[in-house]
């Protein structure tokens, strides 16, 4: 890519065009079989996606957000109960919990990851919630709602800390629901196991999205729910096909929410490259962490020795980051915000209830935050003149005024 174009923030060509010919010969392959939605090719991604995720189910749906909403209520959730989730997310996370008829309630994120604080979410069991009774579900104090699951989110391609969510929701009993949709492949070094797993292997479920701009992207919406329960798949099965077991058979209210060939023939074509990309996203921050090393003036993410992140997102903290964006794109260089307004103080969550302050952590990295690009594809020369233009805007501002 030329100087002359800038620098974009991801690069959806690049993917398609280094497989354009399998792609486009599978395309036709689906088309001259007359099998557009499910079948074969679904079947076979299933299958595949479900041995690189290291899990024994994989069931395609037709996004993210509907792999979140299913697998929350194939575990059980319904109205009246209550999640535990962080506000610095996508709003699908929030959306599905909503929609499968309960209430979020949102702990803070640890701030050197910007994922959910296992400190946070100790405390709001301990401190926020009561237990009752016989059973063992805690029940969320100011909302009088029973708490059934959490949803940890593997935010910019970094699993949470999953041995202590998994210790306190086993303590609790409740359901985990990984919210995989930004790390597909990312890996966790679990200490009690002595291994290393993969997101979408260790929760009662996990949603993975394949929105195009995600680590592996299909070429339009899709999505689907890792598992190892059988019970669990065989309900999503049917929660994404009108609650059908079979033709017109129609045991609960389900969803049109199937995943089609097209998607899941595109899917199988790139899915074989998603290792490899993967590395190079890898490879990308760790020129990115070599670039900003002498920068005092933004920090770098951190990755703990347990975690190996696939970096959907590249996100550095500074201050004056708005202005810093603006400076950068007058240099044509595209930068992103995940996330400019955490979802507790978004306006059609304000139901909720949150008011500014409650969660300190995430409020303040919100402003600060800002994702740099980053692709497979991205260049060394680029990430330089990336990290110039943001040494260039802290060395100009920062020449006092009185100098000569
Ligand atoms: C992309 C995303 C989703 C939703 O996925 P869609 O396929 O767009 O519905 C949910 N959660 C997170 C964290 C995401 O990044």
């Amino acid at each position: 890519m030329s100087e002359r174009k800038g620098i974009p923030f991801v690069d959806l060509v690049a993917p398609h065009l280094q497989l354009e010919d399998e792609l486009v010969g599978t395309i036709r392959d689906v088309l001259r079989s007359g099998m557009l939605v499910g079948g074969p090719v679904v079947e076979q991604f299933e299958q595949e996606f479900a041995q690189y995720c290291d899990a024994r189910y994989c069931v395609g749906v037709s996004s993210g957000t509907d792999a979140l909403r299913f697998a929350l209520m194939a575990v059980g959730i319904g109205t009246g109960d209550a999640v535990v989730t962080v506000a610095n997310t996508f709003a699908a996370t929030v959306e599905a919990i909503l929609q499968a008829g309960a209430r979020p309630c949102f702990v803070d994120i640890n701030p050197a990851t910007f994922n959910m604080s296992v400190e946070g979410l100790r405390s709001f069991l301990q401190n926020e919630c009561e237990r009752s009774g016989t059973s063992p579900a805690p029940v969320h104090r100011s909302s009088g709602r029973p708490i059934k699951a959490i949803v940890p989110v593997h935010l910019y391609g970094q699993m949470c800390d999953m041995d202590p969510i998994m210790a306190l929701a086993a303590e609790y009993g409740l359901s985990v629901i990984e919210d995989s949709c930004q790390a597909h492949g990312a890996q966790y070094f679990s200490a009690r196991e002595n291994a290393w797993r993969k997101a979408g292997s260790i929760g009662k479920a996990a949603a993975f999205s394949f929105y195009p701009a995600k680590n592996l992207g299909a070429g339009g919406e899709a999505g689907a729910i890792t598992t190892n329960d059988e019970a669990l798949a065989t309900h999503v099965r049917m929660l994404r096909d009108h609650g059908q077991n079979k033709k017109y058979h129609h045991l609960l209210e389900g969803y049109n929410g199937r995943i089609d060939a097209l998607q899941a023939a595109i899917l199988r074509v790139k899915l074989p490259h998603l290792e490899d990309w993967n590395e190079k996203r890898r490879l990308a921050a760790e020129t990115y962490y070599q670039l900003l090393s002498d920068v005092d003036c933004a920090v770098a993410p951190s990755e703990p020795s347990w975690s190996r992140a696939v970096y959907h997102l590249y996100v550095i903290r500074v201050q004056r980051r708005d202005e810093l964006q603006n400076f950068m794109l007058r240099r044509r260089i595209s930068t992103g915000l995940h996330y400019p307004i955490p979802l507790h103080q978004q306006k059609a969550f304000e139901h909720l209830g949150y008011h500014e302050g409650a969660l300190p952590a995430t409020e303040a990295a919100a402003s600060e935050i800002l994702s740099l690009p980053m692709y497979p594809q991205i260049e060394p020369n680029q990430q330089s003149q990336v990290v110039d233009s943001l040494k260039q805007f802290f060395s100009v501002r920062s020449i006092p005024l009185s100098l000569p």
